[in-house]
């Protein structure tokens, strides 16, 4: 394969960081990490298997047993370490993004955006250390009954290729502010950030052995670390069958086990909306990250009497989405993270077609000579589809909507939620009594009003049905990451 030649410094072979050393594989092998807008090798890194999560969960372990480590910190110097994880995450917040941008054609603009976003999560947990409360309980017996919030111990973080460092963020972030100790494992596509955010780790002051990362695929490593008996918790981002694979290798030693899966999330617009805002802000609610968002506003619902201007409006403003070379400052939609996903979503534009759909615009490669060699695939909007269709009914994790008219408010409910899935979405009315009732009639986990906007660090996240288990960010994301002790104290005299 080519050597991609955006590459400044050439192809650089990554090591895994364990136990407070960088490492390549037990067994030495490695794999390639290709640029998806050129199609070059940019790096390697170490395909690390059951042997190398193995090592990571003890080095992890004994960081954890440390009578005088992370766990035994007083809460507020594990945060003040995690605020200089933060600061130091945002001084090398070019870097980061550049890698990212790299390893998956990610836009310039956004790599930088999700990368501070990581170092505010940071900061987020950084903070939230020492407010980790337990409760007093007026029990009946004479005493006092008192809960802690105890770390659960070695927890296995696995993460997806949209969001690399943003998702590695929300699963570190609670899991060290609580007292654990992580190993992390990122998608094979996407190693970059997760394995630089090891090294920085050290860097910041945290203790070797306290976050370790272990690269390699899902069916060896990924499977290791769901498996382990010596991981106490296992969190999880990416694909609802892969979810459903981890609940089953999970299931050994009874792990905790927490899960963001995939999602197929709609976007209600009402006749009475601001329909000149919902449609030139709602194509970066689906389009955005080229449409591999598990929050992707991937089915409009549109009342009917505006069905038609709806069509025209949106399809306007996607036209105007700046498709692009990730590492034009002016691009915001680069490519998809790899040759076969967009191969993937390509095929199911040809299924919504082959289905009676209407394709209105993109679905096709850009016409650019420039963009020719790169994993570009133009944002698509099917119109005249319905709700049975495959194209309104899968998780495409590409740049592609389905617009789809309805007649009352009870029937965009039903519409909305039928689907396995209950992560994100959206209602769009100048009535907040009805967009209120729709949005409660809704059964997913993240919802705005008047707004695309659903993801907040300080706010619960995750899914019903599903799209998942649990909730992660703000302090719900602690619960994920403790035990709970109750003790009672007799008082008697
Ligand atoms: P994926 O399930 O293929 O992989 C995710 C991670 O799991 C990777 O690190 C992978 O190596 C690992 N993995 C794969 N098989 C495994 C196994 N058998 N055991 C253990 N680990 C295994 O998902 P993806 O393609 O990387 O990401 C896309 C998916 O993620 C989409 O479905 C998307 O909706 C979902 N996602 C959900 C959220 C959310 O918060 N709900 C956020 C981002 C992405």
């Amino acid at each position: 394969m080519a050597i991609d030649q955006t590459a400044s410094a050439g192809v650089s072979a990554l090591k895994m960081v364990i136990g407070g050393a960088t490492v390549d594989a037990v067994d030495g092998q490695t794999f390639e990490i290709v640029n998806p807008a050129t199609g070059g090798v940019i790096a390697s890194a170490p395909l690390g298997g059951k042997a190398d999560v193995d090592r990571a969960v003890e080095a992890a372990q004994r960081a954890f047993d440390d009578p005088k480590g992370w766990a035994t910190w007083a809460a507020g110097k594990r945060g003040r370490t995690l605020a200089k994880f933060a600061a130091l995450i945002k001084d090398r917040s070019e870097e980061l993004a550049w890698l990212e941008t790299r390893n998956t054609g990610k836009p310039i603009s956004s790599s930088r955006g999700e990368v501070i976003g990581a170092s505010l999560v940071f900061d987020y947990y950084a903070g939230a250390a020492n407010k980790v409360f337990g409760q007093t309980i007026p029990v009946s017996k004479p005493g006092l009954d008192l809960t802690l919030r105890e770390p659960i111990g070695v927890v296995g973080l696995i993460v997806p290729w949209n969001f690399p460092l943003l998702m590695a963020s929300w699963k570190l972030g609670p899991a060290l502010a609580a007292g654990n100790t992580c190993i992390l494992k990122p998608a094979s596509l996407s190693p970059m950030t997760a394995l630089r955010i090891g090294e920085l780790a050290l860097e910041a002051g945290i203790p070797a052995g306290v976050l370790n990362v272990v690269t390699g695929p899902g069916g060896s490593a990924g499977a290791a670390i769901a498996g382990h008996t010596g991981i106490g918790k296992v969190a999880f981002t990416g694909e609802t069958t892969t979810g459903q694979e981890i609940m089953r290798l999970a299931s050994n030693n009874v792990k905790k086990v927490s899960l963001e899966l995939g999602g197929k999330s709609p976007n209600v617009v009402y006749a009475d909306a601001d329909i000149e805002r919902f449609a030139a802000e709602s194509p970066y609610s689906v389009f955005d990250n080229c449409g591999q968002d598990c929050c992707a506003r991937s089915r409009i619902f549109v009342e009917r009497s505006v069905h038609e201007q709806v069509v025209e409006l949106f399809a306007a403003a996607t036209r105007k989405v700046k498709v692009g070379d990730p590492t034009d400052e002016a691009t915001e939609v680069g490519t998809l993270v790899s040759f076969k996903q967009r191969d993937r979503v390509r095929d199911y534009i040809e299924i919504g077609l082959a289905e009676g759909a209407n394709l209105v615009v993109g679905g096709v490669e850009p016409d650019d000579e420039a963009l020719k060699g790169g994993a570009y695939l133009m944002p698509a909007v099917f119109d005249g589809a319905t709700n049975d269709m495959r194209i309104a009914k899968e998780e495409i994790f590409g740049p592609v909507v389905t617009i789809i008219p309805f007649d009352t408010e009870a029937e965009a409910i039903r519409l909305a939620n039928a689907t396995p899935y209950g992560l994100s979405g959206s209602v769009w009315s100048r009535d907040i009594g009805k967009a209120l009732r729709t949005a409660k009639g809704i059964q997913a986990g993240v919802l705005s009003i008047n707004s695309n906007s659903s993801v907040h660090t300080e706010a619960p996240f995750g899914g019903y049905k599903m799209s998942g288990i649990g909730r992660e960010l703000g302090m719900s994301a602690i619960e994920l990451y403790t035990e709970v002790k109750n003790i009672f104290i007799d008082l008697r005299s």
